[in-house]
């Protein structure tokens, strides 16, 4: 398929046709090639392309062709978690014994991989910086800078940094820089576009948006940087996405755009109602005017994504107990599925990083968490205000 349709099209169609496939069938869906092996047309040449599905596998084929279109990048490897994909890439680019740089607002996950594998074990100095403000991250890079890590909006502060303002930092110090784009989503943020040299996703969330797979992106338009990711991948680790779940997002994706349109436009009133309630102190979310990178925001994202958080005026114990009144939400950790979940950071999705941790990450006792979902907006704001009533 050419390079000429929109988003939405693509979204829908890249890698499903049975062209791009060479299939026989008129499938108009991708088929879920199981084999892990295939026959081969004569010793040590495999005609087709395919011998061993942890090198390679149509349904992941379909799926890496579409996701490197969405992401604006040649190369996209799709991988078995978030975390997978994130690990590989970093182990790809860093030097052992040298320095990286990332954005102290990192999934917690992020952090665990950054301090006890790199820190403790490879002996490379982490340092984070708030890159809310782009001149720490000038400060800190270093002759032995081997990357430079962000995410934007961030996990659960929902903190921005200016892409295009790091990218040129990065390219100027010639040190790759690297963008976890899972809450923004390729619908609404570019960051290859913007100047990153590779982006990854954990697909578990809107990409795949159903809350029913694991799985994670990385995303280059850097072929010797995809070469040696994919070799990791493929022949150290053996972490690529399952044919199974490689359809699961093949699905998934071909609503993602629609489906982030609502999760948006239902976080906009869930946070618009929150600014508004006497009991909550603070809400975080970039869709409102108050958020301190708003104007950031409206240039570098296209819309504001489906998460919002915010800081009660209570204690830890009634943070709890409006968490088990609200019936619509679920309280769950994880995001980007349509249903509308709510997480208690500090006992939740956090709680595996140290309390001093949390505390200097900004993430106290009283902040909720809430990926909104898709479904009406009364209800949501309904539920959430018997909950608060409460307070
Ligand atoms: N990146 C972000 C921003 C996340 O929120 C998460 C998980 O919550 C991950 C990466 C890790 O993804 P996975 O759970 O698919 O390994």
């Amino acid at each position: 398929m050419p390079n000429q349709f929109g988003f939405a099209t693509e979204a829908v169609h890249r890698g499903e046709r049975s062209d791009d496939l060479e299939c026989v069938s008129g499938d108009v869906v991708s088929p879920i090639h199981l084999a892990t092996h295939h026959e081969m047309e004569s010793p040590g040449n495999p005609g087709h392309g395919y011998k061993y599905s942890r090198f390679g596998n149509p349904t992941r084929d379909a799926l890496e062709s579409r996701l490197a279109y969405l992401t604006g990048a040649s190369e996209a490897m799709a991988f078995s978690s978030g975390t997978a994909a994130i690990a590989t890439t970093v182990l790809a680019l860093c030097e052992p014994g040298g320095h990286i740089v990332a954005f102290d607002g990192v999934y917690g996950g992020t952090k665990l991989l950054f301090e006890e594998l790199l820190r403790d074990t490879l002996d490379i100095d982490v340092e984070y910086v708030d890159a809310t403000d782009v001149g720490t991250v000038v400060e800190a890079i270093r002759p032995d800078t081997s990357l430079l890590w962000v995410e934007t909006p961030t996990n659960p502060l929902l903190k921005l940094c200016d892409l295009r303002a790091v990218a040129t930092v990065a390219a100027e110090a010639d040190v790759p820089l690297g963008v976890d784009n899972t809450f923004a989503t390729p619908h609404v943020q570019q960051p290859l576009e913007l100047g990153a040299d590779v982006v990854v996703h954990s697909t578990t969330k809107y990409l795949n948006g159903h809350s029913d797979s694991t799985g994670g992106l990385v995303a280059t338009k850097r072929s010797a940087m995809a070469e040696r990711i994919s070799e990791l991948q493929e022949y150290t680790f053996g972490n690529a996405l399952s044919p199974f779940d490689a359809y699961l997002v093949l699905r998934g994706l071909k609503t993602l755009p629609l489906r982030v349109e609502q999760h948006e436009k239902n976080a906009q009133a869930v946070a618009e109602y929150l600014v508004d309630h006497p009991a909550v102190h603070t809400v975080n979310y970039p869709g409102l005017s108050s958020h301190p990178q708003h104007e950031l925001a409206m240039e570098q994202m296209n819309g504001f994504g489906g998460v919002v958080s915010f800081e009660l005026d209570a204690t830890e114990a009634e943070t709890r107990s409006v968490l088990e009144e609200l019936e619509v939400f679920t309280i769950a950790v994880s995001l980007g599925g349509v249903e509308s979940l709510v997480d208690h950071p500090w006992s939740m999705s956090a709680s595996f990083v140290s309390p001093e941790t949390r505390r200097s990450a900004g993430i106290s006792e009283s902040l909720v968490r809430a990926p909104v979902g898709i479904e009406n907006s009364d209800d949501l704001i309904r539920d959430l205000d018997q909950a608060l009533a409460n307070l």
